[in-house]
């Protein structure tokens, strides 16, 4: 069981934790320091200035962008929805359901390869309609029974909010996990901070604690990353890490705490979700407000934004956009996708960057070689370079053989040696890259990141992870 406030009492003193990691107790919140990771220093980051955008006429719900789900379509193209309507369900536990993000008509569902249904888009009315759900009283949610909660997060279509660890999947409602961990950190470029989306609504997100506190068999753990302006907050977080990304991915707070194997199937849920499922809950309709961040060197206005859920990612990027040159990155730096231009926010995403794609040689660059190229390699002389850097998305290479660099192994914040797992797999070795932390690898993108070689180490590895998932299955 990772840490309870009990727990940490009792073991303050005895944990020396391994070389890249260091603790100390403040009362009753830990703090924990990780040496390993990465500070990327880019150009584009978002201020904490809120703005409404206006309403789309259009959202869209990205079924392909949900992983390890298999998507079954509850409705056809013409169909009219509410918001909260159920639109598809996992064939896996067709209890899991995807509801809409709006109110309107379904005008366009549309597939991919091999039929995967990659958008359904529905057509906003004026007047939305909602259904309606169960309503819990705020004094009902404390003691609310864990069969009832769970079946209103299920039919209200936010369960999927909350994944299982190792393989970060849906989690499974029947299992009751050792804890789940609540995440507040927002290290990778660019996510929404906490003090932004929690500041109106500190109410919500305890009441929102205390309904996930109905699932577990122990505790609910709140981390956070760096200071937070918010008074509020400081009876709550149980962790504060310190470190550069991904300190702040609950797997990490998971690999440096946890005290036996049954830990491994802790859940977690990012902070904004928690009030997702606490507004639910109170209301009785599904909430479609989500607070998002656009960021990246060639967005204008780089703040935070209100908007709905399933915005089309042309309505939030704003009209000044050069798009021959312009990738739209979905989620973060590190882990999110390249959006297409007609694409709608998915499900878990809460950032939209626009980077250049990098295409342009840029002027006089053989004078200063890399000095403004954004890189982990302290070979160019970005590395001399304290300011925020332009980074684009060009390669810079091909894909090379293994040079035995060494960085990989040096940034893995999980000490998973990526160099060798990723050989292992490669040589169908799944016990070797078992034994060298396979599932412990949180994805967070850093080792590809490094690679001078170009190897994409974190896909290979994410992928193995799947396949070993689906054989369990
Ligand atoms: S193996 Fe790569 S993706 Fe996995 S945790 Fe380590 S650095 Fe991150
Ligand atoms: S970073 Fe790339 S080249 Fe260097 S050791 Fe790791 S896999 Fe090999």
């Amino acid at each position: 069981m990772i840490e309870n406030v009990h727990d940490r009492l009792k073991s303050s003193n005895e944990h020396s934790g391994p070389e890249n990691f260091s603790r100390t107790s403040a009362g009753h919140m830990k703090t924990l320091k990780v040496k390993k990771g990465y500070r990327l220093n880019i150009q584009g980051a978002p201020s904490l200035d809120l703005e409404a955008l206006e309403t789309p006429t259009r959202v869209g719900a990205t079924p392909e962008n949900i992983p390890f789900i298999k998507p079954r379509l509850c409705v056809k193209s013409g169909d009219e929805v509410k918001v909260g309507s159920v639109l598809f369900e996992d064939k896996r536990n067709p209890d899991i359901k995807f509801v809409s993000p709006g109110g309107g008509k379904i005008v366009q569902i549309n597939f991919g390869p091999r039929r995967v249904i990659q958008q359904i888009v529905i057509e906003l009315d004026p007047e939305e309609k909602h259904e309606e759900f169960e309503k819990i009283s705020e004094k009902d949610i404390e003691n609310i029974d864990r069969n009832r909660l769970v079946k209103l997060l299920t039919a209200g279509g936010l369960w999927p909010l909350i994944r299982e660890f190792p393989f970060r999947d849906i989690a499974v409602p029947e299992r009751i996990p050792p804890a789940i961990i609540v995440s507040l950190g927002a290290l990778e470029p660019f996510q929404p901070d906490c003090d932004v989306y929690l500041k109106e609504s500190m109410p919500l997100f305890k009441l929102g604690l205390q309904a996930l506190g109905r699932l577990v068999e122990k505790n609910v753990y709140v981390s956070i990353c760096g200071p937070s302006s918010m008074d509020q907050l400081n009876g709550l977080v149980t962790h504060s890490l310190i470190g550069d990304y991904p300190a702040d991915d609950p797997g990490v707070l998971l690999y440096y705490t946890r005290k036996s194997s049954s830990d491994n199937r802790c859940w977690y849920i990012n902070g904004q979700d928690v009030l997702l499922l606490a507004q639910l809950l109170i209301s009785g309709q599904y909430p479609t407000e989500r607070i998002v961040v656009r960021a990246g060197s060639l967005a204008t206005g780089r703040k935070h934004i209100k908007t709905r859920a399933g915005v089309p990612l042309s309505h939030l990027a704003g009209p000044e956009i050069e798009t021959d040159n312009c990738r739209y990155v979905v989620g973060g730096i590190f882990r999110g996708y390249a959006g297409r231009e007609g694409d709608y926010l998915g499900f878990y995403e809460t950032s939209l960057t626009l980077l250049p794609l990098g295409e342009k040689t840029a002027v006089l660059d053989f004078v200063r070689p890399g000095f403004a190229k954004p890189s982990y390699s302290r070979t160019f002389l970005s590395s001399f370079n304290r300011s925020a850097l332009n980074m684009d998305c060009k390669l810079h290479g091909d894909v090379r053989a293994c040079v035995a660099c060494g960085s990989c192994n040096r940034i893995c914040p999980v000490d998973i040696l990526p160099q060798l797992t990723y050989k292992s797999i490669l040589a169908d070795a799944l016990d070797e890259s078992l034994a060298h932390g396979l599932l412990d690898c949180v994805e967070c993108g850093l080792c590809s990141y490094v690679c001078p070689s170009k190897i994409e180490l974190t896909l290979t590895l994410r992928n193995a992870k799947k396949a070993y998932y689906k054989e369990q299955v």
